[in-house]
């Protein structure tokens, strides 16, 4: 079976990876890809003048049927959000991501809000406003002065950078509203969730262990948001008492949910939770696979788990009949980003990668490009360096020693993934 592969980070290297493993797979294509998705025999990127943006759907699909694929994996969130699970379905080529319908829950997080109250899946305390109404812009500031905690404020929709602020005080709050009204996050924010901020431990769950993202750009969880610094799984302090928990009040409500909403869910759904004093609530719904939660994943399956295969059992709704294998370790990754990342940052930097000697060691490329035969910085998360170990500890001693081949201008990385963990035990 012939694979085509949409996206260009680390998640997408990491996926191109563990199914160029399948028996399966033929050949894995990979549209757009990065300077790492071309390193082995089974894994190459598709360069089609014909196709400008990743986001021309009906282009990706004339593509598919010339190349013969026999399934298409989605990354990216705005690829999924816009509904290019349709455009596929329609030529009947199976693609693993979910309908349009489905992926609202992570398109507008007023309707995963307004879902979320309709199922009584634990949640912060919100309500929704429409910034271009003066009255609403009025009610959203009087809104965050009854808010208990300090309030977070979401644009609705998929904004490029962060659409997500956490003020430390009423003031600032009402000084962000004014903000994202004037427009700063375009249209799409202009529609916007005000919550609860809410305290504890943060996991992303998967119908598999739990991992811990590092969302902040500095160590310590200081600074500025970033698409994620580093992550590892299984999380050590999600019991299974906790994980029950989380299933029964959380996740099958979701699929309940969506199901009788006529919105059945196929794909694959990372859900940020947040445990909390009062029970695990949710943040907020992903409907693909998480970077760089996904590094860190496809080193936990096991070596006989054929990937290819229960992606394509799930978009035909069978996926009860495959199997998923869990390897009993951990994994860790820790991701380097360009100076700069996540503000302004810049990019065509040439880079030193040494051969990496262990086996549990993997660098997954993310913002890099090829120039001639160099390879140079693209992007502001350029690299994943991801390690598998027995335990934790060896899991991200094998990361860091990982990041040790890489060295570029500009390098930045956080020193501890992970520490807050292994402190805890
Ligand atoms: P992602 O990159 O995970 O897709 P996003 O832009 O969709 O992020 P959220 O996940 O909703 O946005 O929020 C980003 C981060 O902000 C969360 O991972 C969490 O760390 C923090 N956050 C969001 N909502 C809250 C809240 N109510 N209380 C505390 N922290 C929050």
């Amino acid at each position: 079976r012939r694979i085509l592969l949409i996206g260009s980070g680390g998640r997408e290297h990491a996926l191109a990876w563990k199914l160029s493993q399948s028996a399966s797979v033929e050949h894995v294509y990979v549209f757009p890809g990065n300077g790492g998705t071309v390193q082995t025999e089974k894994i190459s990127n598709v360069v089609d003048e014909s196709i400008v943006t990743e986001r021309d759907y009906p282009a990706l699909v004339t593509l598919a049927l010339k190349l013969n694929i026999g399934l298409v994996v989605v990354g990216p969130d705005s690829a999924v959000v816009d509904g290019i699970e349709g455009y596929f379905r329609q030529s009947g080529i199976p693609c693993f991501a979910p309908s349009k319908e489905a992926a609202e829950l992570e398109g507008s997080k007023t309707y995963a809000k307004d879902f979320m109250r309709k199922y009584e899946i634990p949640t912060a305390e919100y309500q929704n406003f429409d910034l271009s109404v003066a009255a609403d812009l009025e009610q959203a500031k009087d809104y965050i002065q009854t808010v208990y905690h300090n309030a977070v404020i979401k644009a609705s929709g998929l904004v490029a950078g962060k659409g997500v602020v956490l003020p430390s005080s009423a003031k600032e709050a009402c000084e962000e509203l004014d903000s994202f009204a004037n427009g700063r996050f375009g249209d799409s924010g202009l529609s916007v969730v005000v919550e609860e901020y809410l305290e504890g431990d943060e996991i992303s769950f998967k119908s598999f262990p739990p991992g811990q993202d590092h969302k902040r750009i500095f160590n310590g969880n200081t600074g500025p948001n970033t698409g994620g610094m580093g992550v590892y799984a299984p999380t050590t302090f999600v019991t299974d008492a906790m994980m029950s928990k989380i299933e029964e009040t959380i996740l099958r409500p979701t699929f309940d949910g969506l199901r009788a909403e006529g919105r059945t869910f196929r794909g694959l759904l990372l859900t940020g939770i947040m445990i909390t004093r009062s029970g695990p609530k949710v943040l907020e719904y992903n409907v693909r696979f998480g970077d760089p939660e996904t590094q860190t994943m496809m080193l936990l399956l096991s070596h006989n788990t054929d990937l290819a295969a229960v992606l394509l059992t799930c978009t035909q709704g069978t996926l009860k009949d495959a199997h998923l294998g869990v390897r009993s370790g951990y994994a860790c990754n820790v991701v380097i980003s360009s100076a700069g990342y996540p503000g302004p940052y810049s990019t065509g930097k040439p880079l030193r990668l040494d051969p990496i000697l262990s086996r549990d060691v993997h660098i997954f490329h993310a913002g890099t490009k090829l120039i001639g035969d160099v390879l140079h910085t693209a992007g502001g998360r350029v690299f994943s360096v991801a390690a598998y170990g027995d335990s934790l500890e060896d899991a991200v001693k094998g990361a860091y020693q990982g990041v040790e081949a890489i060295s570029f201008q500009g390098m930045h990385f956080r020193t501890d993934i992970a520490s807050r963990c292994m402190t805890k035990r």
